[in-house]
């Protein structure tokens, strides 16, 4: 029988000291939970070694029932790998996330063929009780539809995990807010600990709102002299919405190339979280059109995406040349920057026009800056701090952030992968620390589709 007053324990299996690979398992009271099963890429001296992906060290859960998978958003780099851990055998009560997430969950984990554990599908402000815990999904902003923080109540009080968050969402759709009401009355009941996306803690100031790069990329739509090939996240849907808009206002045929977008625009479709397409009318050769819009793949350089084999001339419906405008609304993920010039520089040889966020502001991070997480921590105030979600030096800049805003210094843990954390009232301690290594793609059988971070 399990006691109670035992501490919450939590073990970060992937996404500190790394962006990417993000998961975590929270015990307490006889309870499991693992918040976001995630894939990574390659950093650091795992560069070169010819894996594209890797996993967090999902074999550490075998063996050990989970009661529930909580995701915060469907990002790759949170849900690419719960196919892996699915396939360790592990039972699993169910996986919960609101609407859109869990339909991109269904889709991904359908390509496979597994047993799949119930897929609950939740509103913000809905809890959700798992035995003693009561797990409850709030509202944030970021880069794709229905991104959330997850507050777990405990009978030991409340630990927040914030999820991949900004907090500027001017201008944008109330289902775009952040629920800072929220926020604040947690805060103001008393939050135990918080997990905190960290990416972008280096970087002063605020991220702006996802609104402000409409009208920039309505400029680059308006001035190009012929078709449109604009490349993004397959995940970016609020930016595809923009340019769905800026088609349909311009009168351009739109055009979707490549899986991961043709099924991510569908779901979003469905959810109401696009305007409709109207794609069924479209055939294959109006791409040839002056007045088209081709939205496709291949914003990283992934070699086998649309774009990349359009670069080379090996796509056979799409032939770019002389008057086409290639618009990457997204930018290179770090170490990819090299990967992604060159094949611009393959595009401009065929004669495009190449439009990146250097030229026009159509790109915004989905990551709060230092004044949003300072934001974020005075309305949580909470005991503990835990930054997650980032390389070292983006988790100690959070941590000084924490620090800055009146979190106890002995309160503030920047840990690493497999460190065994206890929180309770009393503060934060290491208790134990468990192997946890990257796992490359692909070595435990299953079959991986190219994946995008997030
Ligand atoms: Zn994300
Ligand atoms: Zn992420």
């Amino acid at each position: 029988m399990s006691d109670v007053s035992d501490p919450i324990r939590i073990t970060p299996i992937g996404g500190l000291g790394e962006v990417g690979r993000n998961m975590m398992v929270v015990e307490h009271d006889g309870i499991r939970i693992v918040i976001d099963c995630g894939i990574g890429f390659p950093h650091g001296d795992d560069r070169g070694l010819g894996v594209d992906i890797f996993l967090p060290d999902v074999r550490v859960m075998r063996g050990k029932p989970v009661d529930a998978v909580l995701v915060t958003h469907a990002h790759d780099d949170h849900v690419a790998a719960l196919a892996h851990l699915i396939r360790t055998g592990t039972p699993i009560g169910r996986i919960v996330s609101l609407p859109f997430t869990i339909a991109m969950v269904e889709a991904k984990l359908s390509e496979h063929d597994l047993p799949l554990p119930p897929l609950v599908s939740v509103q913000p402000g809905d809890m959700v009780e798992i035995g003693s815990i009561t797990a409850e999904f709030i509202r944030v902003a970021h880069s794709i539809p229905d991104p959330t923080a997850i507050a777990l109540h405990t009978k030991l009080g409340t630990i927040v995990h914030t999820g991949d968050y900004k907090l500027d969402a001017t201008g944008q759709d109330v289902r775009r807010q952040v629920d800072r009401k929220r926020l604040s009355a947690l805060g103001d009941a008393g939050v135990l600990a918080m997990l905190g996306d960290s990416t972008n803690a280096q970087l002063p100031g605020r991220t702006p709102s996802e609104a402000t790069t409409i009208e920039p990329l309505n400029d680059v739509i308006d001035e190009a002299p012929g078709r449109i090939i604009l490349t993004s996240f397959s995940s970016q849907i609020d930016r595809i919405d923009h340019a769905l808009r800026a088609a349909d206002r311009t009168h351009r045929q739109v055009m979707l190339l490549g899986r991961s977008m043709r099924r991510n625009v569908k779901i979003a479709e469905r959810l109401h979280e696009v305007m409709p397409t109207n794609l069924p009318t479209l055939s294959r050769r109006d791409i040839a059109g002056v007045k088209s819009m081709v939205l496709c793949t291949g914003s990283q350089a992934e070699e086998f995406a649309v774009l990349g084999r359009a670069s080379r001339g090996e796509h056979p419906d799409l032939h770019i040349g002389n008057g086409d405008t290639v618009v990457y609304a997204s930018r290179p993920v770090p170490g990819n920057e090299g990967a992604v010039e060159e094949m611009q520089n393959m595009l401009r040889m065929r004669g495009a026009r190449v439009v990146t966020h250097h030229d026009a502001a159509i790109h915004v991070s989905g990551h709060a800056r230092a004044d949003e997480i300072s934001e974020m921590i005075r309305m949580l105030r909470p005991n503990v701090v835990i930054p997650v979600h980032g390389e070292d030096q983006m988790l100690r800049a959070q941590a000084e952030l924490a620090i800055d805003n009146g979190v106890k210094a002995e309160n503030v843990h920047v840990g690493q992968n497999g460190d065994v954390l206890e929180i309770d009232a009393t503060g934060v301690r290491l208790v134990d620390q468990i192997d946890s290594m990257a796992i490359p793609a692909g070595s435990d059988g299953l079959p991986l589709g190219a994946g995008e971070p997030g």
